[in-house]
C-alpha cells in the first residue's frame, strides 16, 4: 500500500509519498481502509519536528473508511462496517490499523468526508464548549479563528446553546464564514485593536470565555478581553507558542482561570469519547452542525495539504484523499 512517510523533520516537502507493507490486524485492532483523511495542525507540528517523534514515521491522527480485516479477538465489529477514528497515529496511510477503542461507527446518513472531517476539530470544539468553560444562554465568548476547522463547529454549538460569539479573522471573506455560521460580530484582528471592539460591545464588562487557538498573537490581549473571575482557554498555537507566563498577573488581570487543554484529557474513557462522538454526528445529522470541507488534496500530495493548513486562504477543513 501507500502511506506518506517522514524520515527528516522540515517543510511540505519532507512528507513522501512511499509504498510500505499494508498492516495486519492485531487480537484487538480492526484495520481499515481510509477514504478521507483530516489534516491537522498538529500534524504539522510533527512534521516540522516542534513535536519529536521518532523518525521515520508516518503522520496524520484521524480518518474514515470501510474495515477490511478484524482481529482474533474483536467483537461487535465486522469486515464492510463504515467507522472513523481519532488519535490513532499513522492515519496518512491507504490501510490504518485501528484499536477498537477508537473505533466510532458512523451514521447512514453521513458520507466518508463528513465523517473524518468532523473528529479532532468537532471533538475539540464540542469539549471547549461543553467541558473547558460550558457554554449557557447568558455566555459571551470570543472564538478566534472564527472561520477556521475548529473555529466554525464552536461557533455553530455555542450558537446552539445560545451563547453569544464575538469572532475574530484575518479576511473579509473568512468575516462572512464566521457570521454566516452564527458569530454576532466578527472583528479583523488583522485592521484593528481586536481587544478594544470587544471592550465596545460588551460595554466594558469582557467576555465570559476566550477560546485562542492562535497562541502568541493573541494570548495577551485575550487575557485583557475577560471579565472578571472569566476564562482563557488556550487551546492552540497556530501563531506561534506563548512565551513564559507569571501567574501572579492573574490576580490583578480579575482572578482569572487559564487552561491550556488538550483532547486526549476530554476523551478519557470509552463512554466519554461516545457521549462526544453521539453527540457531533446527532448534531450533523439533525442540521443543527455544518461540517465544511474547505479543500481536499490526494494522499500522495499531502504537502499540498499541509501548505493549505499553514497559508491561512482555507476556511474549514482540509482532507487527503487516497
Ligand atoms: P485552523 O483551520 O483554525 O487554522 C488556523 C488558523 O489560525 C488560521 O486559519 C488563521 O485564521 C489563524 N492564524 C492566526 N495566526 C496565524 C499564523 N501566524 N499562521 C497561521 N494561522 C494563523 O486550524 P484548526 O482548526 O485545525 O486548529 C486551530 C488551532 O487549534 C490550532 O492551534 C491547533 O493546534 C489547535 N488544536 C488544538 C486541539 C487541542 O485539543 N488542544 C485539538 C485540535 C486543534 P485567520 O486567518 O482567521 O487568522
Amino acid at each position: 500500500m501507500h502511506a506518506i512517510q517522514v524520515s527528516h523533520t522540515g517543510g511540505p516537502d519532507v512528507l513522501e509519498y512511499v509504498e510500505v507493507e499494508t498492516p495486519e490486524a492485531g487480537e484487538h485492532d480492526v484495520v481499515v481502509k481510509a477514504h478521507a483523511i483530516g489534516v491537522n495542525y498538529i500534524d504539522t507540528y510533527h512534521r516540522e519536528g516542534a513535536y519529536p517523534l521518532p523518525l521515520p514515521f508516518t503522520p496524520g491522527q484521524e480518518g474514515a473508511g470501510e474495515i477490511t480485516q478484524v482481529g482474533s479477538a474483536v467483537e461487535g465489529w465486522s469486515v464492510g462496517d463504515r467507522v472513523c477514528w481519532a488519535m490513532v497515529a499513522g492515519s496518512y496511510a491507504e490501510y490504518v490499523r485501528v484499536p477498537t477503542d477508537a473505533l466510532n461507527r458512523i451514521p447512514e446518513s453521513i458520507d466518508f468526508s463528513q465523517a473524518a472531517a468532523a473528529m479532532l476539530q468537532g471533538l475539540t470544539a464540542h469539549y471547549l464548549a461543553t467541558s473547558v468553560y460550558p457554554v449557557g444562554a447568558d455566555t459571551t465568548a470570543v472564538v478566534h479563528a472564527v472561520a477556521g476547522g475548529v473555529g466554525l463547529l464552536l461557533t455553530q454549538m455555542i450558537r446552539t446553546k445560545g451563547g453569544t460569539v464575538i469572532g475574530t479573522t484575518s479576511s473579509a471573506q473568512k468575516a462572512q464564514r464566521g457570521l454566516d455560521a452564527g458569530a454576532a460580530h466578527v472583528i479583523r484582528y488583522d485592521e484593528e485593536p481586536w481587544a478594544k471592539r470587544v471592550d465596545e460591545i460588551t460595554d466594558g464588562r469582557g467576555v465570559d470565555v476566550v477560546y485562542d487557538g492562535v497562541g502568541k498573537d493573541t494570548f495577551e490581549d485575550s487575557l485583557g478581553s475577560l471579565r472578571p473571575r472569566g476564562t482563557l482557554a488556550l487551546y492552540g498555537a497556530a501563531s506561534g507558542p506563548v512565551p513564559p507566563f507569571d501567574l501572579q498577573r492573574l490576580g490583578g488581570l480579575g482572578s482569572l482561570v487559564v487552561t491550556r487543554p488538550t483532547l486526549g484529557h476530554f476523551m478519557a474513557d470509552a463512554s466519554e469519547r461516545a457521549w462526544r462522538t453521539g453527540e457531533l454526528f446527532a448534531a450533523i445529522e439533525s442540521g443543527q452542525l455544518e461540517v465544511s470541507v474547505a479543500a481536499t488534496f490526494p494522499l500522495a500530495d499531502a504537502a499540498g495539504g499541509h501548505r493549505a493548513i499553514q497559508s491561512r486562504d482555507y476556511s474549514g477543513k482540509i482532507l487527503l484523499l487516497p
